[in-house]
Protein backbone atom coordinates (compact mmCIF):
# COMPACT_ATOMS: atom_id res chain seq x y z
CA UNK A 1 0.00 0.00 0.00
CA UNK A 2 1.06 3.35 -0.55
CA UNK A 3 -0.02 4.90 2.50
CA UNK A 4 2.68 4.40 5.42
CA UNK A 5 0.34 2.57 8.53
CA UNK A 6 1.69 3.39 12.16
CA UNK A 7 0.19 0.50 14.04
CA UNK A 8 1.40 0.34 17.36
CA UNK A 9 0.49 -3.58 18.16
CA UNK A 10 0.80 -4.13 14.54
CA UNK A 11 3.66 -6.11 13.48
CA UNK A 12 4.28 -3.70 10.02
CA UNK A 13 7.65 -2.40 9.22
CA UNK A 14 7.95 1.06 8.31
CA UNK A 15 9.49 0.26 4.91
CA UNK A 16 10.14 3.68 3.60
CA UNK A 17 10.88 6.31 6.11
CA UNK A 18 10.60 9.07 4.04
CA UNK A 19 6.73 9.07 4.34
CA UNK A 20 6.83 9.72 7.90
CA UNK A 21 8.38 13.20 7.27
CA UNK A 22 5.69 14.26 4.21
CA UNK A 23 2.35 12.54 5.95
CA UNK A 24 3.03 12.71 9.72
CA UNK A 25 5.67 15.38 10.40
CA UNK A 26 8.27 13.88 11.87
CA UNK A 27 11.67 16.57 11.21
CA UNK A 28 14.46 14.79 10.38
CA UNK A 29 17.28 14.54 12.90
CA UNK A 30 19.82 16.03 10.53
CA UNK A 31 18.69 19.23 11.38
CA UNK A 32 18.57 19.19 15.13
CA UNK A 33 21.95 17.35 15.13
CA UNK A 34 23.93 20.86 15.39
CA UNK A 35 22.49 21.71 18.40
CA UNK A 36 22.75 18.25 20.61
CA UNK A 37 26.17 18.86 22.49
CA UNK A 38 28.28 15.14 21.94
CA UNK A 39 25.58 13.86 19.94
CA UNK A 40 25.30 10.20 20.77
CA UNK A 41 26.30 7.26 17.83
CA UNK A 42 23.18 6.30 16.91
CA UNK A 43 22.48 10.00 15.77
CA UNK A 44 25.69 10.25 14.15
CA UNK A 45 25.42 7.34 11.84
CA UNK A 46 21.54 8.59 11.53
CA UNK A 47 20.23 5.55 13.16
CA UNK A 48 18.45 8.40 14.92
CA UNK A 49 16.49 9.59 11.88
CA UNK A 50 13.59 11.40 12.99
CA UNK A 51 12.41 13.79 15.76
CA UNK A 52 9.34 15.95 17.45
CA UNK A 53 10.28 18.83 19.14
CA UNK A 54 13.96 17.68 20.43
CA UNK A 55 15.15 21.34 19.97
CA UNK A 56 14.21 22.46 23.66
CA UNK A 57 15.65 18.89 25.14
CA UNK A 58 18.94 19.91 23.55
CA UNK A 59 18.92 23.18 24.87
CA UNK A 60 18.23 22.12 28.62
CA UNK A 61 21.58 19.78 27.92
CA UNK A 62 23.51 22.42 26.73
CA UNK A 63 22.08 24.99 29.34
CA UNK A 64 22.23 22.39 32.59
CA UNK A 65 18.59 22.95 32.82
CA UNK A 66 16.39 20.09 33.72
CA UNK A 67 15.21 17.99 31.61
CA UNK A 68 13.77 14.06 31.21
CA UNK A 69 14.09 10.89 29.00
CA UNK A 70 11.47 8.18 29.75
CA UNK A 71 10.82 5.06 28.08
CA UNK A 72 8.85 2.21 28.46
CA UNK A 73 9.37 -1.77 27.45
CA UNK A 74 6.26 -4.31 26.99
CA UNK A 75 7.53 -7.28 28.75
CA UNK A 76 6.38 -9.57 25.85
CA UNK A 77 9.83 -11.38 25.27
CA UNK A 78 13.55 -11.20 25.87
CA UNK A 79 14.86 -8.43 25.69
CA UNK A 80 17.06 -8.42 22.15
CA UNK A 81 19.64 -6.18 20.82
CA UNK A 82 16.77 -4.16 18.57
CA UNK A 83 15.72 -2.72 22.53
CA UNK A 84 19.42 -2.25 23.31
CA UNK A 85 19.60 0.93 21.40
CA UNK A 86 16.45 2.08 23.29
CA UNK A 87 18.35 1.43 26.83
CA UNK A 88 21.35 3.13 25.46
CA UNK A 89 19.22 5.91 24.45
CA UNK A 90 17.95 6.49 27.40
CA UNK A 91 21.25 5.99 29.68
CA UNK A 92 23.25 8.06 27.44
CA UNK A 93 19.94 10.78 28.36
CA UNK A 94 20.37 10.19 31.93
CA UNK A 95 24.30 10.44 32.02
CA UNK A 96 23.81 13.84 30.27
CA UNK A 97 21.82 15.50 33.34
CA UNK A 98 18.57 13.72 31.98
CA UNK A 99 15.73 12.70 35.10
CA UNK A 100 15.71 9.15 33.47
CA UNK A 101 12.52 7.14 33.98
CA UNK A 102 12.03 3.67 32.23
CA UNK A 103 9.01 1.75 32.98
CA UNK A 104 7.46 -1.99 32.58
CA UNK A 105 4.10 -1.42 30.07
CA UNK A 106 3.02 -4.77 32.24
CA UNK A 107 -1.08 -3.43 31.78
CA UNK A 108 -0.70 -2.67 27.87
CA UNK A 109 1.08 -6.19 27.63
CA UNK A 110 -1.98 -7.49 29.74
CA UNK A 111 -4.31 -5.70 28.34
CA UNK A 112 -3.19 -5.38 24.37
CA UNK A 113 -0.95 -8.39 24.16
CA UNK A 114 -3.27 -10.23 26.69
CA UNK A 115 -0.02 -12.01 28.43
CA UNK A 116 -0.38 -13.80 31.46
CA UNK A 117 0.48 -11.97 35.02
CA UNK A 118 3.23 -14.49 35.80
CA UNK A 119 4.63 -14.28 32.03
CA UNK A 120 4.73 -10.54 31.97
CA UNK A 121 6.96 -11.07 35.98
CA UNK A 122 9.26 -13.20 34.10
CA UNK A 123 9.76 -10.79 31.12
CA UNK A 124 9.54 -7.45 33.56
CA UNK A 125 12.77 -8.86 35.73
CA UNK A 126 14.91 -9.34 32.61
CA UNK A 127 14.14 -6.27 30.55
CA UNK A 128 15.21 -4.41 34.31
CA UNK A 129 18.45 -6.60 34.44
CA UNK A 130 19.54 -5.24 31.34
CA UNK A 131 18.71 -2.36 31.47
CA UNK A 132 20.91 -2.07 34.64
CA UNK A 133 23.64 -4.02 33.16
CA UNK A 134 23.89 -1.72 30.29
CA UNK A 135 24.55 1.41 32.59
CA UNK A 136 21.38 2.44 34.03
CA UNK A 137 21.51 4.44 37.37
CA UNK A 138 18.66 3.37 39.64
CA UNK A 139 19.47 5.64 42.36
CA UNK A 140 19.50 8.82 40.18
CA UNK A 141 16.54 7.28 37.73
CA UNK A 142 13.12 6.44 38.25
CA UNK A 143 11.81 2.64 37.29
CA UNK A 144 8.33 1.51 37.75
CA UNK A 145 5.72 -0.59 37.05
CA UNK A 146 2.83 0.62 35.70
CA UNK A 147 0.21 -1.60 37.76
CA UNK A 148 2.53 -0.70 40.99
CA UNK A 149 2.18 3.06 39.94
CA UNK A 150 -1.04 4.78 41.94
CA UNK A 151 0.17 8.49 40.89
CA UNK A 152 0.34 7.45 37.74
CA UNK A 153 -2.70 5.75 37.44
CA UNK A 154 -4.66 8.94 39.12
CA UNK A 155 -3.02 11.06 36.10
CA UNK A 156 -4.03 8.40 33.69
CA UNK A 157 -7.85 8.41 35.14
CA UNK A 158 -7.55 12.66 34.55
CA UNK A 159 -6.37 12.17 30.98
CA UNK A 160 -8.82 9.61 29.83
CA UNK A 161 -11.77 12.48 31.15
CA UNK A 162 -10.13 14.34 28.34
CA UNK A 163 -9.78 11.34 25.57
CA UNK A 164 -13.11 9.84 24.02
CA UNK A 165 -13.60 6.86 22.53
CA UNK A 166 -13.95 8.33 18.66
CA UNK A 167 -10.60 9.81 18.68
CA UNK A 168 -8.78 6.41 19.82
CA UNK A 169 -10.94 4.94 16.85
CA UNK A 170 -9.37 7.63 14.49
CA UNK A 171 -6.11 7.43 15.89
CA UNK A 172 -5.65 3.43 16.70
CA UNK A 173 -8.50 2.15 14.73
CA UNK A 174 -10.15 0.79 17.40
CA UNK A 175 -13.78 -0.49 17.10
CA UNK A 176 -16.37 -1.80 18.70
CA UNK A 177 -14.57 -4.99 19.69
CA UNK A 178 -11.75 -3.19 21.29
CA UNK A 179 -11.85 -4.17 25.37
CA UNK A 180 -12.14 -1.36 27.75
CA UNK A 181 -8.60 -2.46 29.09
CA UNK A 182 -7.33 -1.42 25.92
CA UNK A 183 -8.17 1.60 25.68
CA UNK A 184 -7.27 2.36 29.49
CA UNK A 185 -3.30 1.04 28.79
CA UNK A 186 -3.80 3.75 26.22
CA UNK A 187 -4.31 6.76 29.09
CA UNK A 188 -1.92 5.10 31.24
CA UNK A 189 0.74 5.26 28.38
CA UNK A 190 -0.10 8.68 28.06
CA UNK A 191 -0.03 9.14 31.95
CA UNK A 192 3.58 7.23 31.18
CA UNK A 193 5.13 10.01 28.72
CA UNK A 194 3.41 12.97 30.73
CA UNK A 195 4.74 11.36 34.26
CA UNK A 196 8.25 12.98 34.79
CA UNK A 197 6.27 16.66 34.48
CA UNK A 198 4.01 15.75 37.29
CA UNK A 199 5.83 17.29 39.51
CA UNK A 200 7.50 20.46 37.68
CA UNK A 201 7.12 21.37 33.71
CA UNK A 202 10.14 20.28 31.86
CA UNK A 203 11.44 19.19 27.83
CA UNK A 204 11.15 15.45 28.41
CA UNK A 205 12.22 13.09 25.43
CA UNK A 206 10.71 9.51 24.61
CA UNK A 207 12.97 7.68 22.96
CA UNK A 208 10.57 5.03 19.98
CA UNK A 209 10.41 3.40 16.95
CA UNK A 210 8.88 5.47 14.36
CA UNK A 211 5.38 2.90 14.88
CA UNK A 212 4.93 4.54 18.45
CA UNK A 213 4.26 7.76 17.13
CA UNK A 214 0.72 7.44 17.40
CA UNK A 215 1.27 7.37 21.07
CA UNK A 216 3.23 10.77 20.48
CA UNK A 217 0.85 12.60 18.81
CA UNK A 218 -1.84 12.05 21.55
CA UNK A 219 0.31 12.51 24.26
CA UNK A 220 1.45 16.01 22.68
CA UNK A 221 -2.27 17.03 22.12
CA UNK A 222 -3.28 15.83 25.63
CA UNK A 223 -0.62 18.09 27.14
CA UNK A 224 -1.99 20.92 25.55
CA UNK A 225 -5.64 19.93 26.06
CA UNK A 226 -4.36 19.39 30.36
CA UNK A 227 -4.08 23.39 30.25
CA UNK A 228 -7.42 23.69 29.82
CA UNK A 229 -8.44 21.27 32.77
CA UNK A 230 -6.55 23.54 35.13
CA UNK A 231 -8.14 26.32 34.00
CA UNK A 232 -11.70 24.50 33.81
CA UNK A 233 -11.00 23.64 37.69
CA UNK A 234 -10.16 27.03 38.51
CA UNK A 235 -12.95 29.01 37.03
CA UNK A 236 -15.60 26.23 39.02
CA UNK A 237 -13.72 27.62 42.52
CA UNK A 238 -14.90 30.76 41.15
CA UNK A 239 -11.74 32.95 43.19
CA UNK A 240 -11.72 36.63 41.58
CA UNK A 241 -8.27 35.80 40.87
CA UNK A 242 -8.83 32.85 38.98
CA UNK A 243 -12.22 33.80 37.36
CA UNK A 244 -9.31 37.12 35.98
CA UNK A 245 -7.31 34.43 34.53
CA UNK A 246 -9.95 32.45 33.55
CA UNK A 247 -11.06 35.49 31.22
CA UNK A 248 -7.07 35.91 30.11
CA UNK A 249 -7.35 32.26 29.08
CA UNK A 250 -10.19 32.64 26.73
CA UNK A 251 -8.84 35.97 25.46
CA UNK A 252 -5.86 34.09 24.74
CA UNK A 253 -8.36 31.64 22.76
CA UNK A 254 -9.98 34.02 20.61
CA UNK A 255 -6.82 35.66 19.03
CA UNK A 256 -7.11 33.35 16.21
CA UNK A 257 -10.61 34.03 15.70
CA UNK A 258 -9.70 37.25 15.89
CA UNK A 259 -7.64 36.98 12.74
CA UNK A 260 -10.57 36.59 10.44
CA UNK A 261 -13.17 37.48 12.07
CA UNK A 262 -13.98 41.29 13.18
CA UNK A 263 -15.50 40.44 16.56
CA UNK A 264 -14.58 38.35 19.62
CA UNK A 265 -17.29 35.54 20.58
CA UNK A 266 -15.07 34.23 23.05
CA UNK A 267 -14.46 37.34 24.95
CA UNK A 268 -18.28 38.72 25.00
CA UNK A 269 -18.86 35.31 26.16
CA UNK A 270 -16.74 35.60 28.51
CA UNK A 271 -17.73 38.69 29.84
CA UNK A 272 -21.74 37.32 29.62
CA UNK A 273 -20.57 34.70 31.50
CA UNK A 274 -18.97 36.77 34.27
CA UNK A 275 -21.97 38.48 34.41
CA UNK A 276 -24.54 35.87 34.76
CA UNK A 277 -22.69 34.22 37.29
CA UNK A 278 -23.32 35.03 41.53
CA UNK A 279 -21.43 35.30 43.48
CA UNK A 280 -19.02 37.00 41.12
CA UNK A 281 -16.41 39.70 41.96
CA UNK A 282 -18.16 42.44 41.58
CA UNK A 283 -15.29 44.44 40.49
CA UNK A 284 -13.83 42.65 38.10
CA UNK A 285 -17.06 42.04 36.53
CA UNK A 286 -17.95 45.56 36.73
CA UNK A 287 -15.02 46.72 34.97
CA UNK A 288 -14.89 43.92 32.36
CA UNK A 289 -18.67 45.20 31.22
CA UNK A 290 -17.84 48.66 31.88
CA UNK A 291 -14.52 48.65 29.63
CA UNK A 292 -16.35 46.73 26.54
CA UNK A 293 -19.13 49.38 26.66
CA UNK A 294 -17.14 51.96 26.08
CA UNK A 295 -14.73 50.08 23.66
CA UNK A 296 -17.70 48.73 22.02
CA UNK A 297 -19.71 52.09 21.20
CA UNK A 298 -22.61 50.72 21.75
CA UNK A 299 -23.76 48.73 25.29
CA UNK A 300 -23.30 45.18 25.05
CA UNK A 301 -26.18 42.74 23.75
CA UNK A 302 -25.50 39.13 24.85
CA UNK A 303 -23.93 37.32 22.61
CA UNK A 304 -24.93 39.27 19.32
CA UNK A 305 -22.92 42.15 19.54
CA UNK A 306 -20.55 42.31 16.39
CA UNK A 307 -17.96 45.00 16.82
CA UNK A 308 -16.77 47.03 14.18
CA UNK A 309 -12.77 45.92 14.01
CA UNK A 310 -11.07 49.15 15.63
CA UNK A 311 -13.56 48.63 18.29
CA UNK A 312 -13.06 45.01 18.87
CA UNK A 313 -9.45 45.73 18.85
CA UNK A 314 -9.84 48.21 21.45
CA UNK A 315 -12.46 46.26 23.73
CA UNK A 316 -10.01 43.18 23.73
CA UNK A 317 -6.97 44.98 24.57
CA UNK A 318 -9.64 46.47 27.25
CA UNK A 319 -10.67 42.90 28.06
CA UNK A 320 -6.81 42.27 28.47
CA UNK A 321 -5.87 44.86 31.09
CA UNK A 322 -9.20 44.34 32.80
CA UNK A 323 -9.09 40.69 33.49
CA UNK A 324 -5.07 40.97 34.31
CA UNK A 325 -5.07 43.07 37.07
CA UNK A 326 -2.30 44.47 37.18
CA UNK A 327 -1.21 43.28 33.54
CA UNK A 328 1.57 41.34 34.96
CA UNK A 329 1.52 38.20 32.67
CA UNK A 330 0.39 40.01 29.66
CA UNK A 331 2.95 42.43 29.68
CA UNK A 332 5.65 39.91 30.23
CA UNK A 333 4.57 38.99 26.45
CA UNK A 334 4.00 41.26 23.55
CA UNK A 335 1.00 42.44 22.40
CA UNK A 336 -1.70 39.78 22.12
CA UNK A 337 -2.20 39.88 18.66
CA UNK A 338 1.21 39.26 17.34
CA UNK A 339 1.92 36.36 20.02
CA UNK A 340 3.65 33.90 18.11
CA UNK A 341 2.96 30.06 18.82
CA UNK A 342 5.62 29.69 21.12
CA UNK A 343 5.10 32.54 23.19
CA UNK A 344 1.00 32.22 23.08
CA UNK A 345 2.15 29.01 24.83
CA UNK A 346 4.00 29.97 27.06
CA UNK A 347 1.72 32.07 28.08
CA UNK A 348 -1.33 29.53 28.75
CA UNK A 349 1.16 27.49 30.36
CA UNK A 350 1.81 30.18 32.82
CA UNK A 351 -2.22 30.95 33.18
CA UNK A 352 -2.43 27.06 33.70
CA UNK A 353 0.04 27.06 36.10
CA UNK A 354 -1.32 30.21 38.20
CA UNK A 355 -4.50 28.01 38.02
CA UNK A 356 -3.07 25.52 39.38
CA UNK A 357 -3.30 22.68 36.39
CA UNK A 358 -0.20 21.01 35.19
CA UNK A 359 1.75 23.06 32.40
CA UNK A 360 2.92 20.13 30.88
CA UNK A 361 5.16 20.89 28.25
CA UNK A 362 4.68 19.10 24.98
CA UNK A 363 6.64 15.93 25.10
CA UNK A 364 9.23 15.84 22.25
CA UNK A 365 10.07 12.57 20.91
CA UNK A 366 13.20 10.82 18.74
CA UNK A 367 12.67 8.30 16.47
CA UNK A 368 15.33 5.04 15.33
CA UNK A 369 15.58 3.02 12.48
CA UNK A 370 14.65 -0.90 12.75
CA UNK A 371 17.11 -3.45 12.45
CA UNK A 372 16.73 -5.61 10.14
CA UNK A 373 16.68 -9.00 10.74
CA UNK A 374 19.88 -11.67 10.60
CA UNK A 375 17.75 -13.45 7.96
CA UNK A 376 16.63 -10.64 5.82
CA UNK A 377 12.93 -8.91 6.27
CA UNK A 378 12.21 -7.73 9.88
CA UNK A 379 13.83 -8.46 13.20
CA UNK A 380 11.17 -10.04 15.02
CA UNK A 381 11.15 -11.51 18.30
CA UNK A 382 8.71 -14.16 17.16
CA UNK A 383 12.02 -15.38 14.68
CA UNK A 384 14.71 -16.63 16.98
CA UNK A 385 17.36 -16.94 13.98
CA UNK A 386 16.05 -13.17 13.04
CA UNK A 387 17.46 -11.29 16.30
CA UNK A 388 20.42 -11.92 19.22
CA UNK A 389 18.56 -11.98 22.38
CA UNK A 390 20.25 -10.45 25.20
CA UNK A 391 19.80 -13.73 26.64
CA UNK A 392 21.38 -16.00 24.01
CA UNK A 393 23.96 -17.98 25.17
CA UNK A 394 27.13 -16.29 23.76
CA UNK A 395 28.10 -19.35 21.45
CA UNK A 396 25.05 -18.93 19.92
CA UNK A 397 25.11 -15.68 19.33
CA UNK A 398 28.79 -16.26 17.72
CA UNK A 399 26.63 -18.77 15.35
CA UNK A 400 23.51 -16.57 14.26
CA UNK A 401 25.77 -13.94 13.31
CA UNK A 402 28.13 -15.94 10.88
CA UNK A 403 24.87 -17.38 9.75
CA UNK A 404 23.24 -14.03 8.73
CA UNK A 405 22.00 -12.94 5.57
CA UNK A 406 24.72 -10.52 3.91
CA UNK A 407 25.08 -7.59 1.12
CA UNK A 408 27.61 -9.70 -0.18
CA UNK A 409 28.15 -10.79 -3.76
CA UNK A 410 27.53 -14.32 -5.10
CA UNK A 411 31.47 -14.89 -5.77
CA UNK A 412 34.41 -13.73 -3.54
CA UNK A 413 35.87 -12.61 -7.29
CA UNK A 414 32.09 -10.34 -8.21
CA UNK A 415 32.93 -8.91 -4.51
CA UNK A 416 36.36 -7.78 -4.89
CA UNK A 417 35.51 -6.27 -8.47
CA UNK A 418 32.10 -4.57 -7.21
CA UNK A 419 32.24 -4.42 -3.55
CA UNK A 420 29.55 -5.33 -0.98
CA UNK A 421 26.17 -4.00 -0.84
CA UNK A 422 27.23 -2.58 3.06
CA UNK A 423 23.68 -0.56 3.01
CA UNK A 424 21.57 -3.29 2.08
CA UNK A 425 23.83 -5.49 4.80
CA UNK A 426 22.36 -7.16 8.18
CA UNK A 427 25.61 -7.58 9.19
CA UNK A 428 26.88 -4.08 8.55
CA UNK A 429 24.12 -3.15 10.45
CA UNK A 430 25.45 -4.78 13.51
CA UNK A 431 28.43 -2.85 13.15
CA UNK A 432 26.96 0.12 12.52
CA UNK A 433 24.11 0.03 15.68
CA UNK A 434 25.95 -1.69 18.33
CA UNK A 435 29.92 -3.87 17.44
CA UNK A 436 31.70 0.09 17.00
CA UNK A 437 30.37 1.25 19.74
CA UNK A 438 31.22 4.84 19.89
CA UNK A 439 34.25 4.74 17.41
CA UNK A 440 33.12 5.75 14.37
CA UNK A 441 36.68 5.48 12.68
CA UNK A 442 35.83 1.38 12.68
CA UNK A 443 32.23 1.45 11.82
CA UNK A 444 33.45 3.53 9.04
CA UNK A 445 35.86 1.49 7.77
CA UNK A 446 34.13 -2.15 7.44
CA UNK A 447 31.97 0.38 5.56
CA UNK A 448 34.77 1.30 3.06
CA UNK A 449 36.55 -1.92 2.88
CA UNK A 450 33.03 -3.32 1.88
CA UNK A 451 31.96 -1.37 -0.63
CA UNK A 452 35.17 -1.15 -1.97
CA UNK A 453 36.08 -4.85 -2.36
CA UNK A 454 38.48 -4.97 0.40
CA UNK A 455 36.70 -7.40 2.68
CA UNK A 456 35.18 -10.30 2.29
CA UNK A 457 31.91 -11.78 3.89
CA UNK A 458 33.73 -14.76 5.36
CA UNK A 459 35.87 -12.78 7.20
CA UNK A 460 33.85 -10.06 7.76
CA UNK A 461 30.82 -11.84 9.64
CA UNK A 462 33.72 -13.70 11.86
CA UNK A 463 34.68 -10.45 13.01
CA UNK A 464 31.03 -9.47 13.95
CA UNK A 465 30.49 -13.16 15.45
CA UNK A 466 33.47 -12.77 17.43
CA UNK A 467 32.48 -9.02 18.63
CA UNK A 468 28.83 -9.92 19.25
CA UNK A 469 30.49 -13.21 21.45
CA UNK A 470 32.24 -11.06 23.67
CA UNK A 471 29.63 -8.64 23.66
CA UNK A 472 26.91 -11.06 25.34
CA UNK A 473 29.48 -12.51 27.76
CA UNK A 474 29.90 -8.58 28.99
CA UNK A 475 26.71 -8.21 29.21
CA UNK A 476 25.48 -11.04 30.94
CA UNK A 477 28.08 -11.22 33.64
CA UNK A 478 26.72 -7.75 34.31
CA UNK A 479 23.56 -9.10 34.46
CA UNK A 480 24.56 -11.64 37.02
CA UNK A 481 26.26 -8.70 39.34
CA UNK A 482 22.92 -7.17 38.95
CA UNK A 483 20.63 -9.79 39.72
CA UNK A 484 22.46 -10.04 43.27
CA UNK A 485 21.34 -6.56 43.91
CA UNK A 486 18.19 -6.48 42.58
CA UNK A 487 16.07 -7.33 45.24
CA UNK A 488 17.47 -4.08 46.66
CA UNK A 489 15.45 -2.07 44.15
CA UNK A 490 12.10 -1.09 45.22
CA UNK A 491 10.39 -2.97 42.36
CA UNK A 492 7.73 -5.79 42.89
CA UNK A 493 8.30 -9.02 40.21
CA UNK A 494 5.42 -10.74 41.67
CA UNK A 495 2.18 -9.32 40.43
FE1 LIG B 1 28.15 -7.31 4.78
FE2 LIG B 1 30.63 -7.52 5.62
FE3 LIG B 1 29.82 -8.81 3.42
FE4 LIG B 1 30.09 -6.19 3.41
S1 LIG B 1 31.70 -7.66 3.69
S2 LIG B 1 28.38 -7.33 2.58
S3 LIG B 1 29.48 -5.66 5.48
S4 LIG B 1 29.13 -9.15 5.51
Amino acid sequence: ADEAVLDPWGSSTVADYRKLFEQFGIERFDDVLPEVPNPHYLMRRGVIFGHRDYGPVAEAMRNGDPFAALSGFMPTGDPHIGHKMVFDEIIWHQERGADAYALIADLEAHAARELSWSEIDEHARSYILSLLALGFDPEAGELYRQSDNRELQDLAFELGAETNFSELQAIYDFDGETDVSHMQSVVTQMADILYPQLDEPKPTVIPVGPDQDPHIRLARDLAARMRYFGVREAFASFEADAVERTLLRQAYDAREDYADEPELPRCVEAADYLREREPAPADARESVVEKLDNAGKEPIRPRTRIFDRNATEEAFEALIEAVSGEKRVYDEHVDAFDLDHAEADELAREVELDTGGYGFLPPSSIYHRFMTGLTGGKMSSSIPASHISLLDDPAEGYDKVKSATTGGRATAEEQREKGGKADECPVYELYAYLLSGDDDEFAEEVYEECVGGERLCGGCKEQAAELMEAFLEDHQEKRAEWEEKLDELDIDFDS
